[in-house]
């Protein structure tokens, strides 16, 4: 079954949006596997960020993502890496469309909430960088056929 990597970013967590965002993805019908409060280091920010090191905001982004706690989390269902950056919406809040978490929530790109993975071998990337494998769990909700076809 297909899993992505989110990431509540410290905006999210400061500004008290923990619940509403992990209710967005429960209610849309996505399994959470996996999900934790914590301290990002410098080295691991850095390796998310990896693809962006070359960037003008990489130092910025990366002090961001150190300065204050952020929620990783594993989310699984089918098409569920499209379907999250569906839910998520676009990089930039301010044309991010309403009804997104970061078009209803934000106004900077630079203080845009949350991460997920943009394609199904970044997430593998990304869920064996944040997480052990026994930090996640397999099981399926009850009401999956109420759900799902
Ligand atoms: P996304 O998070 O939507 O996949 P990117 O992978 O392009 O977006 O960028 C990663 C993160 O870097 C963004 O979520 C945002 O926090 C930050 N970022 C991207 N572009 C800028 C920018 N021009 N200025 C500041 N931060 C940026």
């Amino acid at each position: 079954m297909e899993r992505t990597f989110l990431m509540i970013k410290p905006d999210g967590v400061q500004r008290g949006l923990v619940g509403e965002i992990v209710r967005r993805f429960e209610t849309k019908g996505f399994t959470l596997v996996g999900m934790k409060l914590m301290a990002v280091s410098r080295e691991l920010a850095e390796g998310h960020y990896d693809v962006h090191k070359d960037k003008p905001f990489f130092k910025g982004l990366v002090e961001f993502i150190v300065s204050s706690p952020v929620v990783a989390m594993v989310w699984e269902g089918e098409g569920v890496v499209a379907g999250a950056r569906t839910l998520i919406g676009a990089t930039n809040p301010l044309t991010a469309a309403p009804g997104t978490i970061r078009g209803d929530f934000g106004m900077d790109v630079g203080r845009n909430l949350i991460h997920g993975s943009d394609a199904v071998e970044t997430a593998t990337r990304e869920i064996s960088l944040w997480f052990k494998e026994e930090e996640l769990t397999s099981w399926t909700p009850s009401l999956m056929s109420w759900i799902k076809e």
